[in-house]
Order: structure tokens, then sequence, then C-alpha cells
């Protein structure tokens, strides 16, 4: 891959911040500009060479830029979009690591001058933490990225992103931004509302001498890791995936139904069904997909 020689990260936390220092690593980089709004966190992004400078100034950071990377809560992209557009470069690619898809390729067909390099992507990677200081190389190694083109997505664009994951050594997958936004529905955006939704429901409950938490273990915790993420980020995507999130959390409502039905029929039949059946998908996903998860 021919290096990138000015790209400009809009959202210098996680998942911005880790992308830079991959490709700074692997050499595929010659300057990083970061725009964000809290000083703070830029000057922590420059400190730890995340960045090699950052400004506040979208319309002058994009100016000449050959690569621009939103890495920003979902919400803020119009407003992004907009500011960068009377500025960017003819040949600049612009792409994203936006956890919903059809809503960054509306808004960039919305306030871009020219959709058509925009590369819509998701690596599927992430953790509980938020900043700068939470970004590492190694975040993309061996995980999937997405690329949703559409049509009229240039072919150059496109290539030019995927270049640009694998050097921070992803697997790249491409496929339509509406089967993206379902499967990520079920498997990251549904799991997210149920530990949030469980650890609302135990923190309500207790009596005067004890609360539930004291005697929250190694399952609570790992049920519930991902409660601990930005709420504002999972707002922003809930609302992003509206309607595939509402069919997720019915699919999760039935699935308790039959539960609570089994429950109080006394039906121990059911109840190991389900939970047969459960773990045998579980089991079979972590041989096959899970492994280096772990
Ligand atoms: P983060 O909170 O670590 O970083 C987001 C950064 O964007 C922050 O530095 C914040 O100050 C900045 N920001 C917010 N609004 C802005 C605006 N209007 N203009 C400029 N900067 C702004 O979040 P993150 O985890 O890096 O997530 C970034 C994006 O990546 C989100 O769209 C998220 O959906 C997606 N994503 C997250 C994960 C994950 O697990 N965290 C995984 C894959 C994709």
């Amino acid at each position: 891959m021919n290096p990138i020689q000015h790209m400009v990260v809009i959202g210098t936390g996680l998942i911005g911040g880790s992308l830079c220092l991959a490709l700074k690593k692997a050499g595929l980089v010659e300057r990083v500009t970061g725009v964000g709004r809290s000083r703070a966190n830029l000057e922590l992004a420059k400190e730890l060479a995340i960045v090699d400078d950052w400004t506040h100034d979208i319309a002058e950071a994009v100016h000449g830029a050959d690569m621009v990377l939103l890495a920003v809560p979902m919400t803020a992209y119009a407003s992004v979009f907009k500011a960068m557009a009377p500025h960017l470069s003819a040949m600049a690619v612009i792409t994203d690591a936006g956890s919903t898809k059809q809503s960054a390729m509306a808004a960039a067909q919305s306030f871009l001058p020219d959709s058509s390099r925009f590369v819509a992507g998701h690596p599927i990677a992430g953790t509980e933490q938020s900043g700068a200081g939470a970004a590492f190389a190694e975040l993309f190694e061996e995980r999937l990225c997405i690329l949703t083109p559409d049509a009229d997505t240039r072919a150059d664009a496109l290539q030019r992103v995927q270049e640009m994951w694998e050097a921070a050594g992803s697997r790249v997958m491409r496929m339509g931004s509406a089967e993206h936004d379902d499967f990520l529905a079920a498997v990251s955006h549904l799991p997210h509302l149920a530990a949030f939704a469980l650890v609302n429901a135990v923190r309500k409950q207790g009596n005067e001498e004890h609360e539930p938490f004291e005697f929250a273990a190694g399952g609570f915790r790992d049920f519930t890791r991902i409660a601990s993420s930005s709420p504002q980020m999972w707002r922003d995507i809930a609302l992003c995936n509206r309607d595939a999130v509402i069919r997720q959390v019915d699919a999760l409502q039935d699935e308790l139904s039959s539960l609570k039905d089994a429950l109080q029929s006394d039906d121990g039949e059911q109840l190991l069904e389900h939970f047969t059946s459960a773990k045998q998908a579980r089991d079979a996903w972590l041989e096959t997909y899970g492994k280096s998860l772990i």
C-alpha cells in the first residue's frame, strides 16, 4: 500500500486513536491530524504519539488531507460532514468506523459533495473504555472489519480503505449496509441493551442490610462488562439502528417469556431444552469463531 500522506482523524478516542497507532506502527501514515472537542483528550493524543498535531477546526484540518476518518458518535455525523464538505480536497477518501452503516451512508449522501468517495466501515473490535488513553495499536489485529460499499462507491476509494484496515491487522469483509445493521443489532446492539437492562433490574433491589451487588461474582461481571460502555455512544447506536434493534428486543422478550412460562408451569424439560440449545450454539460459536477473542 502507498502510505497515507495526511490522515485526519475526527474523534481521537478508542477507535480512531487505535487505528492511528496501528498505521503508525506499520509505517503507513506520514502525518496524522486529530480533530475533537476536548482539548485535554487531544493533548493526550499528542503526548501518546497518536497524532502529530491537532485542532478543533474541521475545515482547517481536512484541507489537503488524502484520508479522513470519522470516529465520532453516530449522532455527530451530520454536523461533522457539513463542517468538512466545502473544504475537502478532490482526491480525499472519506471513511468511518461507526457501528451503524445505513445511517452513516445516508448522512454522507446528504452532506458530502461527492459521496462516491465515502467508504463506510465498521471494525468489529472494541472495549468498554473510551478516549485516547484507552487506544492501543493491536486492537484490530485478526479482527473483522466490515465495509459496506454501494453501487456508487468508487472502486479506488474502496481499495484504499480496505488496504488501510488490512495494514492495521484486520480481515476485511464487504456486505450490504442493511444486512450489516441487522446482524450487528443481534450480536452487538441487543447484548448491550440486555446488559444495561440487567444491571438496572438488579440495582433496584436489596433491603436495609444488603444490596445485591455484595453477592455478585464472576458470572455477573462477565455478563455485564459491556454495561460499563459509554451511555452516550450506545444511545446513539440504538437510535441510529432503531428498527432492527426493536426487532431484536422483541426476539429476546419472546425467549424470556417462554422461560417464564416454563417456570410457571414447573416444566423442567422445557428449561433444559432452552439451556441445552443455547449452550450448544455458544460452544459451537466459540469453537468456530471465538477462539481469537479470548
Ligand atoms: P470514544 O468516546 O473513545 O471516542 C469518540 C471521540 O469523538 C471522543 O474523543 C469525543 O470527544 C469525540 N467527539 C464526539 N463528538 C464529536 C464531534 N462532534 N466532533 C469531533 N469529535 C467529537 O468512542 P469510540 O469507542 O472510539 O467510538 C467511536 C466510533 O466508533 C463510534 O461511532 C462507535 O459507534 C464506533 N465503534 C465503537 C466500538 C467500541 O467498542 N467502542 C467498536 C466499533 C466501532
